[in-house]
């Protein structure tokens, strides 16, 4: 299996990262893990053909993670994509990008291919091409919790994904509001750690880090002021990147 990292910024944009994008292959099948702003161009900038996407999993509606869906999904229209496109995301942000497609006039007469929506729920698994996910709520967007009476639309879901592919197990922690968040996903061995690598100091972070064992550590989702950055044992991120993982 590979893990190409398609963009490695945090939600303050920098000129040599994309946001949040993160393509999983098999040689067969493709997930993309995220599809934050500018993922449409990264793709293109990484040599990978879109039209090889089977499902897209969006973890939460932060921009720097769901911002580039619609342009994405533009650019298959235009490619003439026939083949039908699996999209795992909460109940509620599959009515908010229903409605950007809409306004975005990518109706779905006219765009050519099927958008299979899957709303997500804590803990359910869902099986499709040669993968499983499982998404796992976390704490990223309860601190918006007590705004929520005066901005009823928002979904205060984000979830971390753990991913099953040929034998494989790995996490994808998205944003997340602690590093607890995902101590219960690693209880488990994982293959593969995806690592957001924000919210939490860098003390915290190293301590942390030397407590786990997890065969491939990928830190990503950079701030400007961790650049530069090295962590034992631990491989940064970079935009086209590309990581063989082996069960
Ligand atoms: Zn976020």
């Amino acid at each position: 299996m590979k893990l190409t990292i398609i963009g490695s910024a945090s939600g303050m944009p920098v000129g040599k990262r994309s946001c949040s994008a993160y393509w999983l292959e098999n040689g067969k099948d493709v997930l993309l893990l995220d599809c934050g702003d500018g993922t449409a161009s990264a793709i293109v900038r990484a040599n990978l053909d879109p039209m090889r996407i089977g499902a897209i999993a969006i973890s939460h509606s932060h921009s720097d993670h769901y911002a580039g869906f619609p342009l994405l999904i533009q650019m298959l229209h235009i490619s003439k994509r026939k083949k039908p496109l699996k999209i795992f995301v909460s109940q509620r942000i599959i009515r908010f990008l229903k409605y950007t497609l809409e306004m975005s006039y990518m109706w779905s007469e006219r765009i050519g291919f099927d958008l299979l929506w899957q709303p997500i729920k804590n803990n359910e698994r869902y099986d499709f091409d040669s993968f499983s996910i499982i998404p796992h709520e976390n704490s990223h967007l309860l601190g918006y919790k007590e705004d929520l009476f005066r901005h009823p639309l928002c979904d205060l879901k984000s979830y971390s994904f753990e991913v099953m592919c040929d034998g494989i197990r790995g996490v994808y922690s998205a944003d997340i509001g602690a590093l607890s968040d995902i101590d219960v996903l690693l209880a488990k061995k994982a293959q593969w750690l995806l690592l957001e690598g924000m919210h939490f100091s860098l003390e915290e972070f190293e301590k942390w880090l030397a407590s786990k064992s997890v065969e491939k550590m990928i830190i990503t989702h950079i701030p400007p002021e961790r650049e530069g950055k090295d962590f034992k044992n631990a491989i940064i991120a970079e935009d086209g990147m590309s990581i063989d993982i082996f069960p």
